[in-house]
């Protein structure tokens, strides 16, 4: 069994238990996503360099919780859309390279429009 269909059933087996089925749809699961990531976000809002440095050291527990989070809802809305979130992702980084060809965007940070002049 790949570590993606375990965390999935585990992520499953969590909601199930609950009867929290009936609640979800693809609307709610994309927001719950969303309102994590921000909580994520909330770790280096209003933080410069060298704070953000020292939040992470001191918090990494608590930042890798909403990472977690974030993958919760990932699995959960993957598989209520049965989409294989493996393969999507390995099509998306496969587009991701065609995008940043390593001759063109290696130690550069433009948009790939910008480096192929689009
Ligand atoms: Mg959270």
């Amino acid at each position: 069994m790949n570590e993606i269909k375990e965390l999935t059933d585990l992520v499953l087996r969590f909601r199930d238990e609950r009867n929290w089925a009936q609640f979800h749809n693809p609307k709610d699961l994309a927001i719950s996503l969303v309102l994590e990531a921000s909580e994520l976000l909330e770790h280096f809002q209003w933080k410069n360099g060298d704070e953000v440095a020292h939040h992470i050291e001191a918090h990494k527990d608590r930042i890798g919780e909403e990472l977690a989070d974030v993958l919760y809802w990932v699995l959960l809305l993957s598989h209520d859309l049965d989409l294989d979130i493996i393969e999507a992702f390995k099509a998306k980084m496969e587009g991701n390279a065609r995008k940043y060809p390593v001759d063109k965007a290696r130690g550069r940070h433009e948009k790939y429009t910008e480096l192929h002049g689009l």
